[in-house]
């Protein structure tokens, strides 16, 4: 899995050279410091010489200059490379998962995904920062302190030494507890994020209920946890730090007061003396940095996993290697024997045969729940049958490349989506190479145009969210809208107008009418009315395909159809 991880690193391959090298130079700079205010101490001072001291100055001076703009390059690029490899791995994901079939979102949540996306990219965005940039140069100053620290008085580095555990043992005491700290209060907020989700999205519900009250009550209560959570993070980071300090000045007094006996025994110089206290603040940041990595580790390598398994996951329906491109069906469509089932618990179609010849109307009717939202998910191949094949056009639909087929089929549903925008570019979705008239022209055979002319901004009014501010008949408009411009020769209405009131599916009725004109369509309809012009009824229940027939003839061979109609007309 790291080898995987690094591979991220290939295209930004000179940022972390360039990145990587600086941190190293600062990090020897910052190594040399001590050595050089310890010259200066016991060899310079003694000389007494002005000139010597400026020319010394100066040089420091312009050591600093560098190091200063070095560690603006190792801040600045390295953020700068953990911030492109979480683009780009933020840019696969999202690719992934457009490609995916539809069995994958039956099997994902969407929350899922969005966190996969924001936040655990966050943490690896971090991860492939810090990671081994801050893991080598701490290794590297912590052994080369030592080492200078041993060169100058092996007795006084191993008091030091000796003290190092203590601090690695409270620095990781310390991280654990905040890292329990800052999970809960993580989790926490994001019970407060529900909240506020539902609260909002259904906040017609909780007024028409006048639950408001109820719904702030709930709120208080996981606000007010997740005040406590985040307030005792801070304590504990507060504790962290004030604990830290403490050693670390307990570190420095330890090597001064010994430090004094040997410069008293005339072990020690003051230089040396000085340049030893310098050197325990040295040693104390790759600590740090070390423990900040252990805790920034697991969470960006466990978040790395979750990206592999998602990643990793291959679309269902892909093309065959051989597939064709189709241009213009007319829509002969066949099912050939079809079983299909979403999951090994239930079969929802099984062996299916049926026929639909070019610009037919076929209507289906039947129960809720009895496929035949499923028969037509499989012409799009949004899932592909288990067994049999459907064709068009006598092509197997397997063999033709899913882009060219499903740009051959319109689909309008019960729920219509609209996108975040305009009208305009809500309805240009059906075809984005359209011009401004082909956009204005589908509203107007969709009988939009008008409604659409009353608004404001017109065909540049942004849509609410989820599209509030259009009524459900005119939602359903834009979609039918947005069928036109694609044109395509199937089309697919699945309980197109169920949603909306008798009056308004009468109007919309005239707009359905007209795009399944001259096009092979597929009707589902709840209410029998809709589909009396239909040139074939199929009636689908749990078994199968039970009748079919001109909606006459249904009714006339007094079956399962006669016995919904009647059912219907009765109420
Ligand atoms: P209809 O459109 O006739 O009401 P559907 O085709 O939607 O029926 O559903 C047929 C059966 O398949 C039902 O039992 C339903 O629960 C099941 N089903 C539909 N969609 C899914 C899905 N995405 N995952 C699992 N089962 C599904
Ligand atoms: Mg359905």
């Amino acid at each position: 899995m790291i080898k995987q991880f690094f591979s991220y690193y290939k295209p930004h391959k000179r940022l972390f050279i360039i990145d990587f090298s600086s941190a190293v130079f600062v990090a020897l700079l910052e190594l040399a410091f001590p050595l050089a205010v310890q010259w200066f101490i016991d060899d310079l001072l003694p000389g007494k010489d002005w000139n010597v001291i400026v020319t010394v100055s100066i040089l420091l001076l312009l050591v600093y200059i560098l190091s200063t703009f070095l560690q603006f390059i190792v801040s600045y690029l390295g953020h700068k490379l953990g911030i492109n490899i979480e683009t780009d791995m933020r840019e696969e994901l999202f690719t992934h998962v457009q490609r995916q079939s539809f069995r994958f979102f039956d099997n994902t949540k969407t929350g899922h995904i969005m966190s996969r996306i924001t936040n655990d990219l966050f943490d690896i965005g971090e991860l492939a920062h810090h990671g081994p940039e801050d893991a080598f140069i701490s290794i590297m100053t912590f052994t080369g302190a030592f080492w200078i620290m041993f060169t100058i008085n092996p007795e006084l580095a191993l008091i030091a030494l000796v003290m190092v555990p203590l601090l690695i043992a409270l620095v990781t005491f310390c991280n654990f507890a905040m890292n329990r700290a800052w999970h809960n209060m993580y989790s926490n907020i994001a019970d407060v994020n529900a909240r506020v989700e539902d609260a909002v999205s259904g906040v017609r519900v909780v007024q028409s209920f006048t639950n408001e009250e109820f719904e702030i009550n709930r709120f208080k209560i996981d606000n007010g946890k997740f005040r406590k959570e985040k307030i005792h993070a801070y304590k504990i980071m507060a504790a962290t730090h004030s604990s830290m300090y403490m050693m670390t000045r307990l570190l420095t007094l330890v090597v001064l007061v010994v430090g004094a006996w040997f410069v008293f025994t005339n072990q020690l110089n003051y230089g040396e003396l000085v340049g030893f206290v310098l050197y325990t603040n040295v040693l104390i940041k790759p600590i740090d940095k070390v423990s900040a990595l252990l805790e920034l580790y697991p969470k960006g390598m466990a978040g790395f996993k979750r990206f592999q398994e998602l990643i990793k996951k291959a679309p269902e329906i892909i093309d065959r290697p051989n597939a064709k491109k189709v241009d213009h069906l007319t829509g002969n469509i066949q099912f050939n024997q079809v079983s299909f089932s979403y999951d090994k618990y239930q079969t929802v179609l099984n062996n299916i045969d049926l026929q639909i010849t070019s610009g037919e109307t076929v209507a289906f009717v039947g129960p809720s729940g009895a496929g035949k939202t499923t028969i037509c998910s499989l012409i799009p191949r949004f899932y592909d049958v288990d067994d049999g094949a459907i064709t068009i056009d006598g092509i197997d639909i397997r063999d033709v490349t899913k882009h060219s087929l499903r740009a051959q089929i319109g689909i309008v549903q019960q729920d219509v989506f609209l996108f975040t925008g305009t009208i305009k570019e809500n309805i240009a979705y059906g075809n984005r190479n359209a011009t401004d008239d082909e956009i204005y022209l589908a509203a107007k055979k969709a009988h939009l145009d008008e409604v659409i002319q009353q608004l404001p901004d017109g065909y540049d009014t942004q849509i609410g969210e989820r599209g509030l501010k259009l009524s459900g008949g005119q939602k359903q408009r834009l979609a039918i809208a947005r069928t036109f411009l694609k044109n395509p020769p199937i089309l697919i209405l699945d309980e197109a107008t169920s949603a909306l009131d008798t009056e308004t599916e009468r109007l919309i009725q005239q707009s359905l009418d007209e795009l399944a004109t001259n096009r092979t369509t597929l009707v589902i309809a709840h209410r029998l009315a809709t589909i009396k012009d239909a040139d074939r009824v199929v009636v689908v229940t749990k078994d199968g395909i039970a009748e079919q027939g001109t909606y006459e003839e249904l009714l006339a061979k007094n079956g399962i159809f006669a016995r919904l109609h009647a059912i219907q007309y009765t109420r």
